[in-house]
């Protein structure tokens, strides 16, 4: 099939060539993202290949459709980009890639936590200062502490394992609770009580409309007073403004994002010669306590592997006609 792969960065390149055996596909790549201006790009392609900040919107779809575009291939877990009932309207079908590497997401939620609780990154810098001061470094025993997990799917069970391996007490909500965790130790509670108890709370839920803003003003004033967020789903999972305020009024202690609101306009991109035009961002920057990366959690060579094979696969089962195990349907 000839496939345009959007938002190429070299990684892509590398691990869809080195798992494209014998060029089944013929894929091309493009650095552009895909959205109503760069469209015109997959006309004569038969599947576009897209990732996290690729939209594809009702307008989009409709002009995808138009040339002659029969597969959507997200080389994400994700699909809230997509517009699936537009989709379907259009005899587009939309595939994924759910469970390429949890552990990945789910360590780099950790990392984020021990980062901000022990403060690695700040004393890095010291030292190669010379700077051997203990002062201000000062974080807490994870253990015994309560984590709040929302969203115990693939990657939040992963990620409860591990705090439960840290000798955490772990809380969660998920509207279906996991036999599986809860014979592992792990406590489903209302969301409420997840706010309420809860020294620190990890976000794994997809953002549909039911959690788009999930965590806002009122959920802040119901968390512990200097609560840890970490939020490695979706940015729009958190009301940024809203965890500006709790930071400013310290009800928030330590903020620790891999995914953001607005992150289609910076996040991938090297900005460090540019002006960056989000404000809400540059806020975020100047906390102490708030620690941002980049939505790197998925970057493993593991996670790219699979991605890389399950994506190709998805694309091979629909050329061939067969069963599309990893559809997404509206
Ligand atoms: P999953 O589908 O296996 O699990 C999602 C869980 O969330 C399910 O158990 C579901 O019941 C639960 N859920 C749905 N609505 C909820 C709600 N309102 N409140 C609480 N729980 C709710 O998905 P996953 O593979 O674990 O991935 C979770 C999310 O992580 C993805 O949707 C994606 O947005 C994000 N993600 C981020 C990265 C990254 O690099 N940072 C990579 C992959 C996925």
């Amino acid at each position: 099939m000839k496939v345009a792969v959007f938002s190429t960065k070299s990684y892509d390149k590398e691990y869809f060539d080195r798992f494209n055996t014998g060029q089944r596909q013929h894929l091309t790549y493009f650095e552009a993202a895909l959205n109503a201006d760069t469209v015109t790009l997959a006309k004569g392609y038969d599947c576009v290949c897209l990732f996290v900040n690729d939209k594809g919107d009702k307008e989009t779809i409709e002009r995808l459709s138009a040339s002659g575009i029969k597969l959507i291939a997200l080389r994400s877990a994700g699909f809230n980009n997509i517009d699936l009932e537009a989709a379907a309207g259009n005899h587009i079908k939309v595939v994924r890639v759910p469970a390429y590497s949890p552990e990945a997401v789910a360590e780099h939620a950790v990392a984020l936590i021990l980062t901000l609780n022990r403060k690695t990154h700040k004393a890095y810098n010291r030292i190669r200062e010379s700077n051997f001061s203990l002062e201000k470094l000062v974080g807490f025993n994870l253990h015994g502490k309560t984590v709040g997990v929302i969203g115990t799917g693939k990657i939040g069970q992963a990620f409860c394992r591990i705090m439960l391996g840290f000798g955490c007490k772990v809380i969660a909500y998920d509207k279906f609770p996991s036999e599986e965790m809860k014979k592992a130790g792990v406590d489903y509670r209302a969301l409420d009580d997840v706010w309420q108890q809860s020294d620190i709370i990890s976000l794994h839920c997809p953002l549909l409309p039911e959690t788009y803003h999930l965590v806002d003003k009122k959920a802040f004033s119901k968390m512990k007073k200097g609560v840890m967020l970490i939020n490695s789903s979706r940015g729009a999972v958190i009301n940024t403004l809203d965890a500006i305020d709790a930071l400013k009024d310290e009800q928030l202690g330590y903020l620790g994002i891999d995914v953001y609101e607005q992150e289609e306009k910076l996040f991938f991109k090297d900005l460090s010669e540019l002006i960056v035009p989000d404000d809400m961002i540059a806020r975020l920057i100047s906390f102490p306590n708030v620690l941002i990366t980049s939505h790197q959690g998925f970057f493993t060579r593991e996670a790219l592997e699979q991605i890389a094979t399950v994506t190709l696969k998805n694309i091979s089962d629909f050329e061939k006609g067969l069963p599309l195990e990893n559809e997404v349907r509206s």
